[in-house]
């Protein structure tokens, strides 16, 4: 098998012609005939790429699925390309999911990984639930992130905040009595094909990656997409936009998965949705300069919330109805929560003004983090003693 490796390191960059991995990934491999039978069982043999068999069948017309660890990608995709075999990639990126489903073992009794959805290009949606009492329509936290697939550090914060809830449980009495009282969903990938996209093809993606007959352009800005004065200001009708709103409102199928599940909870008072960059809190308003009719509250929340955040380490967030801070955007996920019903509805743009933009570097992952957690903290306390 010392020749795969070879082969792959040799001419792996030009004919596999992908881009850098982060996390292991689930080939699915069908076989069509005995002598590919014989193929992928040498392949799977090789101690060297240290492949795991999720399912096996070894006949003839039924696939196999094999974990394959970061460092075998690029071998494992030449020698299937250069023997012809027929594979797809079926989970892509499994760090995040390696994650969930570590807190949720290490911690069964308070968080457990439940599947919402999937997407567009099939991948599952998980969200990871946080719970200490019984029944399925306790009040709620949502925590959404990673809606635009470039700003990393929000699906990095929010993987960071789903350890810190279940370390931090029992030991800090702010996390401790919100749970105490209500559940928490946190979504670390609502946008899983845009999120790979940015690892595999282009770093900068933002949007889904749904297609539209006619249109040569990918994606819609699932941002845009919700019910919330859908395709007014600030969205565009051209596909090929990056604020692109889509055929209809929920036309994302992303979007649909969380709609749906939010509305068939029916208890949820708190959604947040973080973003990068700029360093805002946020919080209704998108669509339109007009006031919600609570916005002195969510105001002096925003403000103690930016205030606790800027505490750790003096980081400076603005604070304002997204309108009126930012600029006007329909379809937004914070509005159509907000419309909802959902009264304590907030944007997060997380780190940094600019310098880095979605490029923020590695060692400010945990910093941010850390910042964040207790700003959230903050929210979730006064959504805690203000149920309604
Ligand atoms: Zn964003």
């Amino acid at each position: 098998m010392k020749w795969i490796l070879f082969f792959g390191a040799l001419i792996g960059p030009s004919i596999c012609g992908r881009g850098k991995f982060f996390g292991d990934q689930v080939f699915r491999i069908n076989v069509r005939n005995g002598d590919e039978i014989s193929k992928l069982n040498e392949l799977v043999k090789s101690d060297n790429l240290k492949l795991n068999i999720w399912k096996s069948s070894c006949s003839v017309g039924h696939p196999v699925d094999v974990l394959v660890p970061a460092v075998s990608l690029q071998p494992v995709e030449c020698f299937l390309k250069s023997q012809g075999l027929d594979y797809s990639v079926t989970i892509e990126d499994l760090q995040i999911y390696q994650e969930m489903d570590s807190i949720a073992g290490d911690f069964p009794h308070l968080a457990s990984r439940v599947k919402i959805g999937h997407s567009f290009e099939d991948r599952p949606m998980y969200v990871l639930k946080f719970s200490t009492g019984k029944g399925s329509q306790r009040p709620a936290i949502w925590l959404n992130a990673g809606i635009h697939s470039r700003e990393w550090i929000s699906q990095a914060t929010a993987m960071w905040t789903a350890r810190k809830i279940v370390s931090d449980y029992g030991k800090d009495p702010a996390i401790t009595s919100i749970l105490k009282k209500m559940d928490i969903f946190l979504l670390p990938v609502a946008n899983p094909d845009g999120y790979v996209h940015t690892h595999t093809e282009n770093r900068l993606w933002r949007k889904t990656r749904s297609l539209h007959p006619g249109s040569p352009c990918i994606g819609v800005d699932p941002n845009r997409n919700w019910n919330a004065s859908f395709a007014g200001r600030g969205a565009s009708d051209n596909p090929c936009s990056e604020v692109y709103h889509g055929p209809h409102a929920n036309s994302e199928v992303e979007v649909k998965s969380v709609v749906d599940f939010i509305q068939k909870h029916g208890n949820f008072k708190c959604f947040i949705d973080l973003h990068s960059y700029s360093q805002l809190l946020m919080y209704p308003y998108a669509y339109t300069a007009k006031e919600a009719p609570d916005a002195d509250e969510l105001d002096k929340v925003a403000r103690r919330a930016a205030k606790a955040l800027a505490s750790l380490s003096g980081t400076q967030y603005r604070v304002g109805s997204s309108a009126t801070t930012v600029y006007q955007a329909s379809g937004s996920s914070v509005d159509w929560a907000y419309d909802n019903g959902i009264k304590y509805a907030f944007t997060f743009e997380l780190r940094d003004t600019g310098h880095y933009g979605f490029l923020l570097p590695a060692d400010q992952i945990i910093p941010t983090a850390e910042e964040t957690w207790l700003g959230l903290k903050t929210i979730m306390e006064h959504v805690r003693d203000h149920l309604y």
